[in-house]
């Protein structure tokens, strides 16, 4: 087996499995534990993607001293310079994106289209916070005394943590590493055990682009084992967590222990509500797209349809039809629709709602069903599965499966429709199909969730607007846009006093 090193090739070959090294200042370093963990192809568990440190505590440590070296000079690079390097970053990632995406696809098992898209939105999100480094704006305003200056200037934060989860593999860990690096921090990453290849690629794109050594490190591992640890580390002075609220729960209350700046990304139950007045093509097409997209493996997935009662036999008999023809497999075939779930554990999780749904009384419409003979046989797949009758309180309304299991719930209108689409415990998107601007703008106000379409399904955040969501998807932080320099920045507000003498504030008036 091969070991990776910074000169090896963009992207892997695919008979080849390569061992990967934490990368840690600079430098490919084994783990402490001397142990290792495998990465697998969900799609055929025998394509072996490559082999990962199963590291812990130790490295962590290590990691956060080359970045506490690193950052003593990268705060100092003038931030057109660092941004610079992300914009070289982000052409490299062009020349390799095909590459890129094929590797993602292996180790992650959406389709081609959709891994490319994941490489274009690091691309996408590597433009815009290259542009950043030349605004980084803060407020110059009026003393209220004579001869005073005031302004507040952005200052970089120190040592971010970062812990990723599987289903955006390079997306996610672009949004949160390029807006740390542009603002002057320094990082420690730790993505999904399920899928480090793609961080590891997007660092690579950074390095070549000439990012200095130890700016960005990454350890790789399990939660307990190296999320945790970059959690409690005292020298970490902003950790952002993208993953499950449960998790979300713990590293937030590890976070507050010694008040770091802590970014919550968590889980979603996303709502469309299908109005009489809806284009009923469109809202299908959406509704496939949204909720078996990513094998329904979106924070975002469209996971329940309310639809008004004058349209609903139509559509789930539209949607009903269309899902059972969703091609299913392999998503390095171009023409397969729907991809494996990410691992056995997902693929329990996914078939044990559908048996949830069935005993709550949920009518079973299609799927629902492993898949595993001839060309599935070595893959954690299932077919896109859609349940009507769905009452808004049962299961599996509520709890997020991050599969492709869909709920239909009928509604009786508008007020109806919203009601039931902020009856849950998330809020992160939402999204409405109506011709009525009335009854759109209605949802615009209404529905209580970080993201809203009108006219499109949950799924399809762009970078350079805030994406996050309410309730128990987070905790008010909002990654993409300026919402990310804001996170990853510490304002200093500053006076420079050039009268000469003491002026006191809010004592010296004049009569
Ligand atoms: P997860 O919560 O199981 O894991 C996320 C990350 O946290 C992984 O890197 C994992 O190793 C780490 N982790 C696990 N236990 C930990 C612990 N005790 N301490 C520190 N780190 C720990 O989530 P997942 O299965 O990787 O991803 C799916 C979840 O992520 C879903 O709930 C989904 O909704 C959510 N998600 C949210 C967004 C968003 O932006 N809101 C985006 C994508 C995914």
């Amino acid at each position: 087996m091969a070991t990776d090193t910074l000169a090896s090739p963009a992207s892997l070959s695919e008979s080849q499995a390569r061992v990967f090294k934490n990368y840690i200042d600079g430098e490919w370093v084994e783990s402490s534990t001397g142990e290792t963990f495998e990465n697998r192809n969900p799609a055929n568990t025998r394509d072996l993607v490559g082999i990962f440190q199963k590291s812990a505590r130790e490295d962590v440590d290590t990691a956060v001293q080359a970045a506490k070296r690193a950052f003593q000079k990268w705060r100092l690079v003038p931030a057109p310079r660092r941004a610079e390097i992300v914009f070289r970053a982000a052409e490299i990632l062009i020349e390799r994106k095909e590459d890129y995406a094929r590797d993602m696809t292996r180790e992650m098992g959406k389709v081609l289209a959709e891994t490319r898209g994941d490489v274009q939105e690091a691309i996408d999100a590597a433009y815009y916070n290259a542009g950043e480094g030349r605004r980084l704006f803060g407020p110059t305003v009026p003393s209220e005394m004579p001869n005073k200056f005031a302004m507040a200037v952005r200052q970089p934060i120190g040592i971010c943590g970062m812990i990723t989860p599987w289903n955006f593999p390079m997306a996610i860990s672009s949004w949160k590493l390029l807006p740390a690096i542009v603002c002057g921090n320094t990082c420690v990453i730790k993505p999904a055990q399920d899928t480090p290849l793609s961080t590891f690629n997007l660092v690579r794109a950074l390095a070549d682009a000439g990012l200095p050594k130890g700016v960005i490190n990454i350890v790789t591992g399990f939660g307990a084992e190296v999320g945790t640890p970059i959690a409690e580390h005292p020298e970490v002075r902003a950790v952002s967590l993208t993953g499950s609220s449960a998790v979300g729960r713990i590293v937030g209350g590890i976070a507050a222990q010694s008040f770091k700046h802590c970014s919550l990304e968590l889980g979603g139950k996303n709502p469309m509500i299908v109005l009489d007045d809806a284009n009923l093509d469109l809202a299908v097409e959406g509704a496939l797209w949204g909720a078996f997209g990513t094998t329904g493996q979106r924070c975002t997935a469209t996971s329940r349809i309310i639809v008004q009662k004058g349209v609903h036999r139509e559509f789930v008999d539209r949607l009903v039809e269309r899902a059972k023809r969703l091609k299913v497999g392999n998503g390095l075939d171009e023409t397969v629709q729907m991809g494996p779930a990410i691992n056995e554990k997902q693929l329990e999780t996914d078939l044990r709602y559908v048996e949830i749904g069935k005993n709550e009384g949920a009518k079973l419409m299609c799927g629902g069903n492993r898949l595993d003979q001839g060309e599935y046989q070595h893959g954690w797949f299932m077919e896109p599965t859609v349940f009507v009758d769905v009452d808004p309180k049962m299961r599996i309304a509520q709890e997020e499966i991050f599969g492709p299991v869909v709920s239909v719930i009928p509604c009786d209108g508008m007020e109806d429709a919203v009601e039931i689409a902020n009856g849950i415990e998330y809020g992160l998107s939402s999204a409405i199909y109506t011709k009525d601007v009335n009854k759109a703008f209605t949802a615009m106000r209404d529905l209580y969730a970080g993201i809203t379409y009108i006219n499109a399904p949950t799924i399809g955040a762009e970078v350079h607007l805030p994406f996050g969501g309410t309730k128990a998807t987070g905790n008010g932080h909002r990654e993409g846009g300026v919402g990310a320099i804001e996170f990853y920045t510490e304002w200093k507000s500053v006076y420079v006093d050039y009268s000469d003498k003491l002026q006191k504030a809010q004592i010296d008036r004049p009569e």
